[in-house]
């Protein structure tokens, strides 16, 4: 495995497999992986030759009383797992060479963004579209893996895609749970043990949706009451939005129908957890 950490090194390198007709699959992160990020290599891997990942913890995507300064970082592990996986390029690139000094140019993708997560993050997503668009242009794929854990980026990201023309296909990888349900995340390290106990009721809610989609409900504001509900009765949940929307569009839904996406957002002591389902009603 190849570890690459500036944007020039990348180019090159994506210049010479491209103009060896292989194909280029792509991995963004975080870091501090886990078996959710591991799913997103393997799916990478079914469609491409050469498979990058990247580990770079963007600060433009963070607001002002976020966690960037405390969010788990482990180069070393992350290093070890990456090479496992059959990763071949690591990009690792640092602050000043993604944001070098006098930068001044962002992405934004208007509209969606204001909805759900970008509602009480608003600058969140115009961090995430500059990052991505960013690395497209270092790492040059033919294909990214984005996983669905973060259903609303996945969107912006094929918004963004479509509407500036990269010539990169999107994918979504199905969400990584633990056994017990809850959403695999480096978020997850901040829990205490009562903590990580009440956040199983974001996955358990989002079972009782479907069940009482299942039984016949069709109230979209029904649905979000009995799941806003089960959230609410554990002591250290704090719900930031429970939604009901279209998968495709994020429009807002009264009766539930069609490709639904119910989303949520909850603080559970300081920690901001976020789940979803995706249902074909
Ligand atoms: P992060 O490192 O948290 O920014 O996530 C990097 C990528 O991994 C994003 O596309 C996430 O949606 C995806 N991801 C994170 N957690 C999971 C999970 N539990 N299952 C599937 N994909 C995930």
């Amino acid at each position: 495995m190849k570890i690459i950490t500036t944007v020039r090194e990348m180019q090159a390198e994506a210049r010479r497999i491209r103009s060896a007709g292989r194909i280029i699959g792509f991995v963004p992160t975080m870091g501090f992986l886990h078996a959710g990020h591991l799913s997103l290599i393997r799916t990478a891997r079914e469609k491409a030759d050469i498979i990058v990942l990247s580990i770079y913890v963007n600060p433009t995507q963070f607001g002002p009383d976020e966690d960037l300064s405390r969010y788990p970082r482990d180069f070393d592990r992350d290093e070890e797992m990456a090479r496992r996986a059959g990763v071949d390029i690591l990009f690792y690139p640092s602050d000043s060479e993604i944001y070098p000094p006098g930068h001044r140019t962002f992405v934004e993708v208007e509209d969606i963004t204001r909805r759900l997560c970008g509602a009480s993050r608003p600058a969140h997503f115009r961090g995430v579209t500059t990052i991505v668009a960013k690395l497209f242009h270092a790492v040059q794929p033919h294909v990214a893996v984005f996983g669905q854990k973060d259903a609303q980026q996945a969107i912006v990201i094929r918004r963004m895609a479509k509407d500036l023309n990269f010539d990169v296909e999107i994918a979504v990888a199905p969400i990584v749970r633990e056994p017990d349900g809850l959403a695999m995340s480096s978020r997850n390290t901040y829990l205490s043990p009562d903590e990580r106990r009440d956040a199983l009721a974001l996955y358990e809610s989002l079972r009782l949706a479907e069940e009482r989609i299942r039984s016949g409900e069709r109230n979209a504001g029904v649905i979000i009451e009995s799941v806003a509900a089960h959230i609410r009765s554990k002591t250290h949940n704090r719900i930031d939005y429970v939604a009901c929307v279209d998968a495709e569009t994020l429009d807002p839904l009264e009766t539930v129908s069609g490709r639904v996406l119910i989303a949520l957002a909850v603080s559970t002591g300081r920690t901001r957890l976020i789940d979803n389902i995706i249902l074909d009603v």
